[in-house]
């Protein structure tokens, strides 16, 4: 093993200029790749956990510049999910074991607190052995707070990108880093199981930009990381950029495991798009979760974040089956548990 490797496992920490020299060449993957899965199956064994993903509105009062789903988009076919077809996916994925569902969407002014409340109390209800997990953009702190006594159990919020200049080229002026930055710490205060993270690659980041996002992952230390190669699409201000590379997203996952050791980390659907067999070398590379979709087969296309997103054509359980055999073939088990993560102490 080399020093820097070593160093990284004994220490979990690094100077920037160790980040630096690990994050901007591929000398030291097979290693930090091998020693990644190691440390996972120290403290998560073989075990995948599932997370049931509804995408029930693609609404968006937002214009980031990389979303499909940003206001602006005209060419988008908008729709939003009843409470009744979203208890239905619900039941769909109870079904198919998964005991943690998360509602994801755009920012959409239609679904205001008290439908938000309504539809998580009716989740929590029925479902009562399931984390449930929101991923509905920057709200106030009484909203989020309103949402956790309704049962919302976590909280996805990716920072996107710590700096702040960095953050000014991906968004327009009326969001922040800051503002973005002060949800996620309300988040962990009102006692939210928080997931962050970023996109690798987007447009204008550099080696120093991800070296920010980890410093920052440590300041906050969230439960749940969360990144993917960013993908262009078409219908966006960033459509002549190139996108992310599986290479580099999946060096950045082995790097957050060193980091963070118990934090649960999904091989997402955007690096399986960028690669087929992504979400195989995301689990490979330390991450244990995996998000399989649950929005009825209908509205999936719709929910276009970014260019060809994979999964959009089947049918739940196909999904599930599908994702059972890569992840088993890839060497590992999917729990069909709640997943929390793990903590030193337990
Ligand atoms: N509105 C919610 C959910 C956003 S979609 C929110 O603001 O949190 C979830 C994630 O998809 C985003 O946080 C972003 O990191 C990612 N994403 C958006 N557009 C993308 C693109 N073009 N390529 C890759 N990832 C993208």
């Amino acid at each position: 093993m080399t020093d820097m490797i070593r160093k990284l496992r004994e220490n979990r920490d690094l100077s920037d200029e160790e980040l630096r020299e690990i994050i901007s060449s591929a000398r030291f993957d097979d290693e930090l790749i091998s020693s990644a899965d190691m440390i996972r199956r120290e403290i998560y064994s073989d075990e995948v956990y599932l997370r049931g993903l509804i995408e029930f509105t693609n609404y968006c009062r937002r214009n980031c510049f990389y979303c499909g789903l940003r206001a602006e988009n005209k060419a988008v076919n908008r729709y939003r999910l009843s409470k009744e077809e979203i208890l239905s996916c619900c039941e769909e994925g109870y079904r198919l074991s998964y005991r943690t569902f998360v509602l994801q969407g755009g920012e959409d002014p239609y679904y205001t607190d008290d439908r938000m409340t309504e539809i998580i109390k009716s989740i929590k209800e029925r479902f009562p052995d399931c984390a449930l997990t929101l991923s509905i953009g920057e709200k106030s702190r009484e909203s989020y707070q309103r949402f956790f006594d309704a049962g919302a159990d976590r909280y996805l919020l990716r920072h996107e990108t710590a700096k702040d200049e960095h953050y000014r080229r991906l968004h327009p002026e009326s969001m922040s880093s800051q503002a973005r930055k002060e949800c996620l710490f309300a988040l962990k205060e009102i006692g939210y199981q928080v997931g962050s993270g970023f996109m690798v690659g987007s447009p204008f980041q550099t080696t120093e930009d991800l070296i920010a996002d980890l410093r920052f992952l440590q300041e906050l230390h969230p439960d749940m990381i969360g990144i993917g190669p960013f993908i262009s699409h078409h219908q966006t201000p960033f459509r002549d950029f190139s996108s992310g590379t599986a290479a580099l997203t999946v060096r950045m996952i082995a790097l957050l495991r060193h980091l963070f050791p118990y934090a649960l980390i999904p091989s997402t659907t955007a690096l399986g798009t960028i690669d087929p067999m992504g979400r195989e070398k995301g689990l490979k590379a330390g991450a244990n979760v995996v998000m399989p979709n649950l929005s009825p087969v209908s509205v999936r296309k719709q929910y276009e974040i970014y260019d060809d997103k994979i999964c959009t054509g089947e049918e739940s359980a196909q999904c599930k089956g599908c994702l059972e055999r890569r992840i088993n073939i890839a060497g590992y088990r999917i729990v069909t548990s709640r997943g929390d993560a793990k903590t030193a102490e337990k």
